[in-house]
């Protein structure tokens, strides 16, 4: 069974004629003990899926649809439940562990009030599963006692996972959890998170604008472009070969780490998604696609299925030309994406 079944999730900010559809139609699974990716550039609308998957959205977001989490609809819990369920049924993984934890507390206090909070554990015992908790994080006991400035980015990373894990969550969703650090120390934070869940058998969902980082991490692939999910499937069947142009020009653009092609400066992806609240008509992709016939300003296309396991958004699908050369007459040679 799913711990996480998304079903056509939309989440709009604002309203009238500011309005900002950043999730436009999601639908996820995720199965026990599965990692699942979800790629994308800035913008695509990652975090705002992240966000809404634990109703922490401000105020002014508008979500219709479903979020199971474990067979329970997120979007139509009670606030008790909801509180209950954002520790112990899932919790989140940020990108800055500098803005998610509080700086005039210590750490091993801040990841004892989660456990206080929900186990209602005696401040001896939660103390106790703290030291436990920053021990299987790769940090000393005795960090406890530290403030976040007195401990370095990846070990600020290592405290927010040890929160994450603090009340046995079914599932984590890491945003972007290691795109503030640097190369060496998050591939250490990376294997840290696959090897927790692995463990814990914990279900994850990962989010990064890079494909390279997801491929190696996770058993299936999700890329979001404007909101929408345009591709999904295997993680090596994505990376590998994406059917969408989209996913492609990620995974050029973001190369395996320790692929001998990373060495190569990572082939740049032209311009920029579009703002949500002046999408291209047609596939929104379209403008910044070598691929794109003149129906494609026109008509948006559905996810369907390409291939086993593999769902893609693009008109090329099945048609047995995608990725293979420019299909737009008179376009020449494809340009590098
Ligand atoms: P990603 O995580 O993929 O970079 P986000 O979910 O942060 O994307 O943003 C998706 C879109 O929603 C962007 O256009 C962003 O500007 C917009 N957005 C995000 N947060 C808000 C907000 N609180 N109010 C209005 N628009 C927002
Ligand atoms: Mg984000």
């Amino acid at each position: 069974m799913s711990v996480l079944e998304v079903r056509n999730l939309h989440v709009t900010y604002g309203s009238g004629n500011r309005a900002v559809p950043a999730v436009r139609g999601v639908d996820l699974s995720l199965a026990g003990g599965q990692k699942l990716g979800v790629a994308g550039e800035s913008g695509c609308g990652k975090s705002t899926l992240a966000l809404a998957l634990l109703r922490l959205l401000p105020a002014s977001a508008r979500l219709t649809g479903e979020i199971m989490l474990d067979g329970e609809d997120v979007l139509t819990m009670k606030w008790g439940r909801l509180r209950a369920v954002r520790w112990a049924g899932a919790s989140i993984v940020f990108q800055g562990a500098m803005h998610s934890l509080n700086a005039v507390h210590r750490v091993g206090d801040q990841i004892a009030e989660p456990i206080m909070l929900h186990r209602k554990s005696a401040p001896a015992e939660a103390k106790r599963r703290v030291g436990e908790l920053l021990q299987h994080v790769g940090l000393p006991a005795a960090r406890a006692d530290a403030y976040p400035h007195e401990l370095s980015g990846g070990q600020r990373q290592r405290v927010m996972i040890a929160m994450a894990l603090a009340c046995d969550p079914q599932l984590i969703v890491a945003d972007e959890p290691t795109t503030a650090l640097d190369v060496m120390i998050q591939a250490q934070i990376l294997r840290l998170i696959e090897q927790l869940v692995a463990e814990k058998d914990i279900s994850l969902l990962m989010i990064s604008h890079d494909l390279g980082v997801l491929a190696d991490t996770c058993d299936r692939l999700a890329v979001m472009y404007a909101g929408r999910v345009v591709e999904e499937g295997p993680a090596r069947a994505v990376y590998g070969r994406a059917e969408h142009p989209y996913g492609r020009a990620l995974a050029a653009a973001f190369p395996r780490i320790g692929d001998p092609a990373s060495r190569r400066a990572p082939r740049g992806l032209p311009g920029d998604p579009p703002d949500p609240s002046a999408l291209p008509s047609g596939c929104t992709f379209h403008p910044r696609c070598t691929l794109a016939l003149d129906s494609c300003s026109e008509q948006d296309q559905e996810l369907v299925t390409a291939g086993e396991g593999r769902r893609a958004a693009c008109v090329l699908v099945g048609a047995g030309t995608a990725g293979r050369g420019p299909a737009r007459a008179g376009a020449g040679t494809e340009k590098q994406l």
